[in-house]
């Protein structure tokens, strides 16, 4: 079984990246610019975000990064939106997900300017992925796109099952899999007999968020099965939506090591592609 490395996909395109952000700096005077803020102390977000601030600094971009108290109101994380989306040298605003309860979640999102929003989470960026004119693309989703394009695999033509629909995962990874031809099947919690639609699949991509809830069983062999799931365990153990160890497939991605790292490469991959449209709109 062939192992997918998103770690491998996201180092070869990072060199390739790095070199793209110096031109950029080199061609306008300024370094690409990503703000991320975080509202509140969960553990979880907090190392996503130190990883963010981190592979954003090393890719030569200028990180600003904002930290705020959990009891912070919506109204003020708006004027903070609204002061990011008028900084000249901010390309992309990230606004780390989950947000307190007393936060609405897409008031947020969809305060974020979309051709500041790396995530392409907005609705603005969502309705032109579905339009076929795609700004930037969610990175979940995309990374997948990448780790298939790097392995060479090309989903034209082939049976695709996505299994989840959420706007960050499921739905724009269907549109993205449909765009490259091929001929995709949404699953979901209420699809009936879930093992017919995997098993009937060339490509599977799972992104239900169901511990280890796939396995051996649900493919077949000349599969290729990508996990999107993350989980930890009590012991801080990652491990995905697929029991990865037992499967017998012609090739998947595990979990860690898999998608994973390929969502922050296309999160910095998104914040230059918005950085150079933004340079091309005032030439
Ligand atoms: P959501 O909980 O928003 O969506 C899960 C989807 O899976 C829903 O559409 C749900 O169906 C479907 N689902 C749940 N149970 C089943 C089931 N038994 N059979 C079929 N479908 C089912 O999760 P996300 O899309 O945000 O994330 C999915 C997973 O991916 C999570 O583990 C998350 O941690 C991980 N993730 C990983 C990322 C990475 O960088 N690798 C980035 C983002 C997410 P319904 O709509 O009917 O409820």
């Amino acid at each position: 079984m062939l192992r997918l490395d998103g770690k491998v996909v996201a180092e070869a395109r990072r060199a390739v990246l790095k070199d793209k952000i110096a031109h950029f700096t080199n061609t306008h005077g300024r370094k690409p610019g990503l703000a991320v803020v975080i509202v509140g102390a969960d553990p979880a977000s907090q190392v996503y975000v130190k990883n963010k601030v981190k592979t954003t600094t090393e890719l030569g971009m200028e990180s600003s990064h904002l930290e705020l108290p959990e009891s912070t109101s919506q109204a003020d994380l708006l004027k903070i939106v609204a002061k990011l989306n008028d900084d000249p040298n901010v390309d992309g605003i990230l606004v780390q997900l989950p947000l307190p309860k007393h936060i609405d979640t897409n008031t947020i999102v969809e305060a974020i300017h979309p051709e500041k929003d790396p995530d392409g989470l907005t609705t603005g960026n969502l309705g032109l992925l579905l339009a076929g004119r795609k700004r930037v693309a969610p990175c979940t989703p995309y990374g997948v796109m990448k780790i298939l394009e790097h392995y060479k695999i090309s989903p034209a033509g082939k049976r695709v099952t996505v299994v989840g629909r959420s706007n960050i995962v499921g739905k724009p990874m269907a549109q993205l899999l449909l765009d490259a031809d091929a001929t995709v099947t949404i699953a979901h919690s209420k699809t009936k007999n879930l093992r017919k639609h995997t098993l009937d699949a060339d490509i599977v991509v799972v992104a239900a968020g169901r511990p280890q809830f796939l396995g051996a069983d649900d493919f077949s062999p000349d599969a290729i099965v990508i996990d999107v799931g993350i989980h930890r365990n009590s012991e801080n153990k990652v491990f995905g939506d697929v029991r990865f160890k037992e499967l017998n497939v012609q090739a998947a991605t595990p979990v860690p090591g898999g998608v994973g790292p390929m969502t922050i490469q296309m999160l910095m991959e998104n914040t230059l592609t918005l950085a150079e449209k933004r340079s091309l709109r005032r030439t």
